[in-house]
């Protein structure tokens, strides 16, 4: 099921010129509250205020905001909102699984205005969102629809958070059953977003700053609270920034591995002819924090006669053997133009047997949503329609690999 959803009214449109507050980190909403005159000395109870609402409520109106006074509250609407990206449309699958495309604020030297995805993954257990940290990538992995698409730019931390903010609104996600004044956090046994993983379009760590103010702000206790062992940052291979990463954010690391040798790998992921396999390995066996209790994941996708002999799956284990590791073996999921196929079933079987008879369990990632990814290419040849007459460089149109993104 897709749903366009088109803000066009009026009222829309100039709030929309408004700068949102949606996403900020406290230093940045500090900093728009001092702009809107709020007394420096009463930044940091003001920001607790908003934060408060805005990360543990959700609003998005500033009339929500009961203990704030009406006079800061007016001033506040006079120059901010509190809107999300647009969403130019959402899908939705009969298993449940969501994807929106977003559109952002174009930013000053912004001819058009970016768009992005957002995936959310149902589960019986927990629910999993998909964001993305860049518009596009620069890098160009083979099997990788992103990577056939020029980078656009980096995302900015509010951007990466806003993702969150207007996945919860979609699904109903924010504690609005508490009465007025009781800020009590939904528990995460409730809560429908339990796990986020940067899986979505664009390299997270060519983008490490935002990401990293962002991950701040999803696992901010007073806020959205979200435990940075419930957070995944999937990258392709940056090795220098893999420990850095580590050290100083404490979320959980995937690793697109996908091949057991350079020849092979230069080939699916070229970044890897500047990072190759031994220091890749070298970096995740260094990786701060890791232990049997915080495994890293590894990513390996199924491509037919490609890298899924039983001989790699042999070569994949031997590789990996010392780390603690979890595999989750993703079928390819093809797309226009693309020249790979993905395994035939029982060999990602004959595979997964070797992977777990070596210790590791479960390892095949099921496929979700796979009737929206059909209308997936759709909705961006619609998406692509609208915008032809405009359109400046050639394959600008935008997806995500996140197509079977909730991990063990
Ligand atoms: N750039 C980061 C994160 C985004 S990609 C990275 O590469 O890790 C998220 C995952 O989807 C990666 O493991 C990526 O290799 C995988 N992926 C990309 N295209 C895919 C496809 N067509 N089928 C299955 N998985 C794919
Ligand atoms: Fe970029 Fe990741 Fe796709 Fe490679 S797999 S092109 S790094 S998004």
């Amino acid at each position: 099921m897709t749903l366009a959803l088109e803000q066009t009214s009026a009222a829309t449109a100039a709030a929309r010129e408004k700068i949102s507050l949606a996403g900020l980190d406290r230093a940045r909403l500090g900093e728009a509250l001092i702009a809107a005159g709020v007394p420096a000395k009463q930044v940091r109870m003001r920001v607790a205020q908003l934060w408060s609402w805005l990360y543990v409520r959700g609003v998005t109106s500033f009339d929500a905001m009961t203990d704030v006074s009406k006079e800061l509250r007016t001033r506040l609407a006079e120059r901010y909102s509190l809107d999300r990206p647009e969403i130019v449309s959402e899908q939705i699958s009969i298993d449940g699984t969501r994807k929106w495309l977003m559109r952002l604020p174009k930013l000053g030297h912004e001819a058009r205005a970016p768009e992005i995805e957002t995936v959310y993954i149902p589960e019986a257990e927990r629910g999993t969102l998909c964001i993305s940290s860049q518009v596009g990538c620069t890098l160009t992995c083979s099997f990788c629809h992103t990577g056939t698409q020029r980078l656009v730019r980096n995302l900015e931390a509010q951007e990466i958070v806003a993702q969150i903010l207007l996945a919860r609104d979609r699904i109903g996600d924010w504690p609005g059953a508490s009465p007025p004044g009781d800020d009590r956090l939904l528990p995460v046994t409730e809560r429908k977003i339990t796990n986020v993983v940067l899986m979505g379009m664009g390299e997270p760590l060519y983008n490490v700053e935002n990401v990293k103010t962002a991950m701040d702000v999803l696992s901010d206790g007073e806020g959205l609270s979200l435990s940075k062992r419930r957070i995944t940052l999937s990258t392709s291979g940056i090795v220098p920034e893999i420990g850095r990463w580590g050290e100083q954010s404490g979320t959980m690391l995937a690793i697109s591995l996908h091949a057991t040798h350079d020849k092979l790998r230069d080939e699916l992921v070229p970044i890897n002819k500047k990072y190759p396999i031994k220091e890749l390995i070298e970096a995740c066996r260094n990786y701060p924090g890791v232990s049997n209790a915080r495994r890293i994941t590894f990513e390996y996708v199924m491509l037919k006669g490609v890298n899924d002999s039983l001989a790699d799956a042999r070569a994949l284990v031997k590789l990996l053997a010392g780390i603690p590791a979890k595999i989750n073996l993703i079928p390819f999921n093809p797309w226009p133009g693309s020249k790979y196929e993905c395994s035939e079933w029982e060999t990602i079987e004959r595979f997964a047997e070797v992977v777990n008879k070596a210790g590791y369990a479960s390892p095949v990632r099921t496929p979700r949503g796979r009737d929206i990814l059909a209308a997936c290419g759709q909705l961006r040849s619609e998406s692509q329609r609208l915008r032809a007459s405009e359109r400046v460089a050639p394959g600008s149109e935008l997806s995500s690999p996140a197509t079977n993104a909730a991990i063990d």
